[in-house]
């Protein structure tokens, strides 16, 4: 299952899919028509109801975002395409990945490869565990960490191309992104040093990315609920008493079940 989500991902990176033309606003420079291309092919990637010129994979990403459908490149679509986000594609509700791939194990390891400079070791440690606890309060998941050797999850921070298929991007734009359950790769989660991750409402709260990230971790693919955790968006929250969503709580338990008492 991994391999297949691993092979979209390359896809989209290496695709050069010719998209006709598009309709767009006289106000839409062209720089910023490259641009929306670029980005439904990342984040659109052609579905199984095949979606695939630009202005279907348009209009799917104005529905995805409860815009109006107008299947136009307008000012308003362009602003929600520069708002920075995660880099996994986005489909619909709360949902899981191909073939539901998810830990067999409640027992599930972690381990931080290497540390941003933004923030000291023990803030970076902290957020990550509390990232983990958002997940493990509702779910009978237990998070360990280890310090040496492989791990299900592996966090680290790279900026531009990492050793996967799938690069980063240099400020804004794609923040972070994470793989599916799986071996190998599979669960790992890499955050762009490209941001200034904070622990605050400047920058990028590294808390909430990396909350998310964790959904997908864990098996979560993005919700087209506006609440949700799992929302492709970046958006500040105060992140103390940090809640999910009734959306993120009905995916991760479709996987996983409740917590146990
Ligand atoms: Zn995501
Ligand atoms: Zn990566």
């Amino acid at each position: 299952m991994l391999k297949v989500h691993c092979l979209v991902l390359a896809s989209l990176c290496y695709g050069a899919l010719a998209m006709p033309v598009p309709e767009t606003d006289p106000g839409i420079s062209s720089t910023d028509q490259d641009f929306a291309q670029q980005y439904l092919k990342n984040f659109y990637p052609s579905t199984a109801r095949g979606k695939n010129t630009f202005q279907e994979r348009l209009e799917e990403m104005q529905k995805f975002f409860r815009m109006k459908v107008t299947g136009k490149l307008d000012t308003d679509t362009m602003n929600m395409m520069k708002t920075p986000r995660c880099g996994m594609p986005d489909v619909a509700a709360f949902t899981t990945f191909n073939g539901r791939p998810r830990w067999q194990t409640a027992s599930i390891t972690y381990r931080i490869i290497n540390y941003t400079p933004d923030l000291p070791p023990n803030v970076v440690d902290d957020a990550i565990q509390r990232a983990l606890n958002v997940w493990s309060q509702v779910t009978p998941l237990r998070f360990n960490k280890v310090t040496t050797g492989d791990a299900d999850i592996l966090i680290q921070f790279n900026p531009r191309g990492h050793g996967d298929q799938s690069p980063f991007d240099g400020p804004n734009g794609v923040l972070a992104h994470a793989y599916a359950p799986g071996p190998r790769i599979g669960g790992d989660a890499h955050f762009d040093e490209d941001e200034r991750w904070t622990n605050n409402r400047a920058g990028f709260n590294l808390f909430l990315v990396a909350a998310h990230e964790f959904g997908h971790s864990l098996g979560l693919n993005h919700s087209d609920d506006p609440q949700a955790l799992m929302f492709p968006t970046y958006r500040y929250v105060n992140t103390n008493n940090f809640r999910l969503s009734q959306d993120d709580v009905n995916g991760i338990q479709s996987l996983y079940g409740r917590r146990r008492k």
